[in-house]
């Protein structure tokens, strides 16, 4: 039994009144605090400025192949951008396709062109058949679901548990339905429960029977470098689990610098088996004459290698880790008695996710935006924007000062308080 299941109406109304009143307060301060998106910070950006001065001369523009980068060429990327992001995604350098400055751009477009062609070696194009579906482990990625709406992909929700997706239910639906193509996964401090998968669901994701022969894993390794800890989670290589269940051409692995560097002017990149890059590469021959070829060596020359990149990591996560425990320590001391609401203390990654009690999420982001706090839209991280438990918000602690980001938060458990306590009124009515 909760506490507030022990007092009576009267006692109930006069503490939502004196919680109202603190909520008035916060309301007449006419705030306007932003936790919507997972986006760095200023000073995270700093911290990557000195890669803009890198590309000076004719002499700094020549890619370890001695090609001169500002012409024309090289579709996949340079080599020295497929040999660095290749050791980052623990893939051969023959796996991997460097690309412009969005990997959802690169998801979009596989999708886009499984619709029109397949996928290598589909029956046939994925739109020509009655009905294609997703599998979306959920919480998820909004912009994930908004592509399959975009293109009529299905989407089927399964549970996110404390170590992945819940694996039963996956391979019960794509054993069984040949429709079901693919399953969405942020396998590394996922967004936004910040869960990292353990080795039996990737060992199970990466042998189990699939109807659809030509299904597949989009695996959005965005998170892979982003801890926040001295011990970071460790995720099992899905590429070398699927070949060796003899699955080979079953992952798409996606990630980006846009939370290393620069978001929206960082670098992408696609890493699969050489049969789905060469059958995705002949199409995008048609879409495109190659990518930033200058990004990409700036990126290289910057971020150097394994232990450079390390450090400049490090240096985010300084800037990012009392953010997360700003938030931890006020959630715990502001709702910690409360059974019903509950989070996830992640280890890496741009999000905690918390669930509020049945009901109640829509709500408290609603309240948030009155006191002026913008929050994720309630529902945004489950597809077509439907928790069907009306209980999951996500918080981005990244953007806002350490004092904003207080009180943006105490506001929120504030609102969570108020909207509880004026259900738990309600039942007493
Ligand atoms: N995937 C996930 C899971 C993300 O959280 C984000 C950013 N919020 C992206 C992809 C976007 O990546 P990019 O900037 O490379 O398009």
């Amino acid at each position: 039994m909760s506490d507030l299941e022990t007092l009576g109406a009267a006692e109930l109304k006069t503490r939502l009144a004196s919680l109202k009143e603190k909520f008035d307060a916060f309301k007449h301060q006419n705030l306007s605090l932003n936790m919507a998106r997972g986006k760095p910070c200023p000073e995270q950006l700093d911290l990557s400025m000195d890669m803009l001065g890198l590309l000076k001369t004719k002499d700094d523009l020549k890619d370890s192949n001695g090609n001169d980068i500002r012409n024309y060429g090289g579709l996949d990327g340079i080599p020295d951008a497929k040999t660095f992001f290749a050791e980052m995604l623990e893939v051969s350098p023959k796996e991997i396709l460097i690309g412009g400055n969005s990997s959802l751009n690169i998801m979009h477009d596989t999708l886009s062109m499984a619709m029109f062609h397949g996928v290598y070696g589909s029956p046939a194009p994925w739109s020509k058949l009655p009905s294609v579906k997703f599998i979306c482990p959920s919480p998820g990625y909004d912009r994930h679901f908004a592509i399959c709406e975009q293109l009529n992909i299905g989407m089927v929700v399964v549970d996110m548990l404390d170590d992945g997706p819940d694996m039963d239910q996956v391979e019960k639906l794509a054993g069984s339905d040949p429709s079901i193509k693919g399953i969405w996964c942020v396998p590394k401090y996922s967004n936004p429960d910040g869960i990292t998968y353990s080795d039996e669901v990737v060992d199970r994701l990466a042998g189990m029977e699939t109807a659809a022969a030509d299904f597949r894993i989009f695996w959005d390794n965005a998170y892979i470098v982003h801890h926040l800890t001295d011990r970071p989670d460790l995720l099992k290589n899905i590429m070398k689990a699927c070949s060796a269940a003899g699955h080979p051409d079953r992952v798409f692995m996606y990630s980006s610098t846009s939370k290393v560097t620069f978001p929206g002017a960082g670098v992408a990149m696609m890493a699969s088996s050489e049969n789905n890059l060469n059958f995705f590469k002949k199409q995008l021959s048609v879409q495109t004459i190659g990518p930033d070829k200058f990004n990409q060596l700036r990126h290289v020359r910057f971020l150097k290698d394994r232990d450079t990149l390390k450090a400049h990591m490090r240096k985010h996560a300084a800037i990012l880790k009392p953010k997360f425990d700003t938030v931890l320590k006020i959630l715990e001391s502001e709702l910690g008695d409360k059974k019903e609401v509950s989070w996830h203390k992640p280890n890496g990654g741009y999000f905690i996710s918390l669930n509020t009690p049945d009901g109640c999420a829509k709500e408290v982001v609603a309240m948030a935006a009155e006191a002026g706090v913008t929050l994720t839209p309630a529902g945004a991280t489950f597809p077509y924007g439907n928790d069907p438990r009306d209980r999951n918000i996500r918080i981005a602690p990244s953007f806002p000062s350490l004092s904003e980001l207080t009180t943006a938060i105490k506001i929120l458990c504030l609102c969570i308080e108020i909207v509880i306590m004026k259900k738990s009124l309600s039942r007493e009515l």
